[in-house]
């Protein structure tokens, strides 16, 4: 698509603001909102005007696409701030391409890099006192897409609306989190949609997740629905396993998201010489590991909690509990990515993005 650069962006400001009623001290993971978002309406096969406006409720046609047909894509990531107060974000390229991957599989438009990237610098300038300094805080930004174009026809939308929200955010803890291997349910399968951000793939996880919370547990670890036999992802983080000293992930298929902080932690391990294997995992082995002792660790790996370390998995009725490890990788991947993220380490990868 080409795009007039010089499409300058408009600023409305709110005449009020709610950051006064907000405790930094005390932020809960997105749940509390900005002042302002940026929006860009797609119609007459363009993406038209982009703004920042007043945060603001959507109001939609009974018959919008989005409330039938679930055209829906998001993306998730985070800004940071420094001791400088300079603003930072990682590899948000990669969540601009990765939004189009979305769009294109759920037959939307694609969102143009420079629209992205400005929408969301413009943006962050905007709410840059929003952008928490508390240890482990940061803003959790949400950009999305929805169909607002009209008609009960089961077709796409010829109306979309990009949004980016903000959500300044503390730290996220998952606590210590028991998870199930499932056995019956799956999150996504061959041919479909599990590569995308869709909002449907969240929709149909809750049901089989709460079932695994009355069990017990805490999360779902998701297992392929051909076989059920090989693990694929935790929740909607990407898994990975550390038997003996060796991290292994499963490779991403059209059934994987194909996770930033997952790739992130491939290219650490391998920078500081840990054996990495990228492959199938089966319940089996990791049943055989737990039971000779190999097994030492289980995390997942996501944008909002960085790494969710994993304390034990169920599995046809059996629990296997991971001990705790001293040296863990977990804490090692999380701790060296954070420091770039926040401006506190040398980033040789080149993922830290300024905000200026
Ligand atoms: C977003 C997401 C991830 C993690 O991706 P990141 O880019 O690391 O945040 C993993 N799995 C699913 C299903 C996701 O939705």
């Amino acid at each position: 698509m080409s795009v007039d650069i010089s499409t300058k962006i408009t600023v409305k400001k709110a005449s009020t603001s709610k950051i006064s009623e907000v405790d930094f001290d005390n932020l809960p993971f997105g749940q509390v909102t900005t002042d302002h978002m940026f929006v860009c309406d797609y119609k007459d096969g363009k993406w038209q005007q982009p703004q920042v406006v007043p945060y603001q409720n959507i109001s939609l046609d009974p018959s919008a696409k989005i409330f039938h047909y679930g055209q829906s894509i998001f993306e998730g990531m985070k800004a940071y701030k420094d001791n400088e107060d300079q603003i930072w974000l990682f590899r948000p390229l990669d969540n601009q391409k990765r939004i189009n991957i979305s769009a294109k599989r759920l037959s939307m438009p694609e969102f143009p890099e420079d629209y992205f990237m400005e929408g969301l610098k413009t943006l962050l300038k905007v709410e840059s006192n929003w952008i928490p300094k508390t240890p482990g805080s940061s803003m959790y930004i949400r950009p999305f897409v929805l169909a607002t174009g009209n008609g009960f026809h089961a077709s796409p939308a010829d109306e979309y609306k990009f949004v980016i929200a903000c959500s300044p955010s503390g730290a996220y803890f998952g606590g210590e989190v028991k998870v199930l291997i499932e056995q019956n349910y799956s999150r996504s399968a061959n041919g479909g949609v599990g590569f995308a951000k869709a909002g449907g793939n969240y929709a149909g996880q809750f049901y089989p997740t709460q079932l695994a919370k009355a069990k017990g547990y805490q999360q779902v670890i998701w297992t392929d629905d051909n076989t059920h036999e090989y693990i694929e992802e935790a929740g909607a983080m990407n898994v990975f396993v550390r038997i003996g000293d060796t991290l292994l992930t499963c490779p991403t298929s059209d059934r994987i998201l194909d996770g930033i902080t997952r790739k992130s932690i491939i290219a650490i391990a391998e920078e500081e010489g840990i054996p990495v294997e990228i492959r199938k995992i089966s319940v089996k082995e990791l049943v055989e590991a737990s039971n000779n002792g190999t097994l030492k660790e289980m995390f997942g790996a996501g944008t909002a909690a960085v790494v969710s370390p994993i304390a034990g998995f169920g599995f046809q009725d059996k629990d296997y509990d991971l001990p705790t490890i001293e040296n863990s990788y977990a804490v090692r991947f999380k701790k060296r990515i954070t420091d770039i993220q926040y401006n506190r380490a040398e980033d040789p990868f080149g993922w830290r993005y300024q905000v200026k």
